[in-house]
């Protein structure tokens, strides 16, 4: 981590390095805490030529949950490129299975 300074004796980080892109100086902010944002792929590799997805790899979705393949439906962080929080994960997660309930049902399978 070399954007950051660490005191090595408590495993904290105490402050930010900082450069200033316009004057090219740099300096130090003191901080105890910091949340490094490590930005958003969706984990949907595995479906690649299964399921339908956007550009950047989102699985695609019509009706909150169904994909192409009957069946099968996404859910969560994977399909949700607007709100990726865990009660919409949690939400559409509970769509999905009473979709995969609704779906065995019909075929007769218990
Ligand atoms: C740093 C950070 C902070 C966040 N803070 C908040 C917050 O404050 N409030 C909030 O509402 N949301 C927050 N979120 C977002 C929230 O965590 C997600 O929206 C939510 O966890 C998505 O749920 P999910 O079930 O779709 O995916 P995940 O929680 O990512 O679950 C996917 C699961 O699938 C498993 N998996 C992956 N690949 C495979 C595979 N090939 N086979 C089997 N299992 C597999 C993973 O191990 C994982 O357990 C935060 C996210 C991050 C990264």
């Amino acid at each position: 981590m070399n954007f950051a300074r660490l005191d090595p004796s408590k495993k904290e980080v105490t402050a930010l390095k900082l450069r200033n892109l316009q004057s090219g100086k740099n300096s130090e902010l003191p901080v105890s805490a910091m949340f490094l944002g490590i930005g958003h792929i969706p984990n949907a590799k595995i479906f690649e030529g299964q399921l339908d997805m956007d550009q950047d790899g989102y699985l695609k979705t019509t009706n909150n949950v169904f994909t192409k393949i009957p069946g099968v439906y996404a859910c969560g962080d994977v399909q949700d490129r607007r709100y990726r929080q865990a009660i919409t994960a949690a939400g559409s997660g509970c769509m999905a299975a009473l979709e995969a309930e609704k779906y065995l049902e019909d075929k007769g399978i218990e």
